[in-house]
């Protein structure tokens, strides 16, 4: 199954990929991760995408039209994947049906704006495997170490609140409109994200069995 996951900045996109992944047996494919873990390893690509990023603005589509075509090329997609973060633009959405790539379901999981600040304040991840984690809705063991791997968890630079502003002002713009591309192609689920993430889940894994 080829799912695609939408939603705002801190809507848990990252938190319900995960679940859904390990339910289907199938990758996640997070752009944002794989930009971040290019600019961890100083290349290229990664340092392009740095100013842009930390803004909260979008890495330009032909960057990550790139990056998603490279990995979905790997061995490990060929029997599904979840994609977390991309498309954000009707440009990449296109991209995608170009390359012949053919979705399942595209699902949408809605937080209201004034729900998303408070959240994304809370959010930390791991410095060392990108693990997230929440302050509230998903405390690690022990405070301030990953679960997995022991790291430290750390805020991400563009967490914080100026620039969840700008990055929810872009989700809007560009990202948004998605949904009606999406709806167009019979193809949208809407998922209203919930207090408990255990609730978001149930929700989502019904959408999947459907
Ligand atoms: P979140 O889902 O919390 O917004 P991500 O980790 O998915 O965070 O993305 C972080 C940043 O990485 C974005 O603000 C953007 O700069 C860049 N990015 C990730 N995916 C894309 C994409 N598909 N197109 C353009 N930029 C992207
Ligand atoms: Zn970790």
């Amino acid at each position: 199954m080829n799912i695609i996951l939408l939603g705002a900045p801190g809507a848990g996109k990252g938190t319900q990929a995960e679940l859904i992944c390990t339910h289907l047996s199938i990758p996640t494919i997070s752009t944002g991760n794989i930009i971040r873990a290019a600019l961890k390893s100083g290349t290229e690509m990664g340092l392009k995408a740095k100013s842009f990023m930390d803004e909260g603005k979008l890495v330009p589509d032909e960057v990550v039209i790139g990056i998603i075509k490279e990995r979905l090329a790997e061995d490990d997609c060929a029997n599904g994947f979840v994609l977390d973060g991309f498309p954000r633009t009707i440009p990449q959405a296109e991209a995608l049906d170009a390359m012949g790539v053919v979705i399942d379901k595209v699902i949408d999981i809605e937080v209201p704006d004034e729900n998303i600040v408070a959240r994304m304040s809370g959010r930390r991840v791991c410095e060392k495997c990108g693990a997230s984690y929440h302050l509230v809705y998903k405390k690690p063991e022990n405070d301030g170490i990953c679960n997995l791997c022991a790291g430290t968890l750390v805020q991400r630079k563009d967490d914080h609140p100026d620039t969840v502003m700008a990055r929810l002002d872009v989700y809007h713009k560009e990202t948004e409109p998605l949904k009606d591309y999406y709806s167009k192609q019979g193809k949208l689920a809407i998922v209203e994200g919930q207090e408990e993430i255990a609730e978001t889940s149930a929700l989502v894994l019904k959408e999947i069995e459907a």
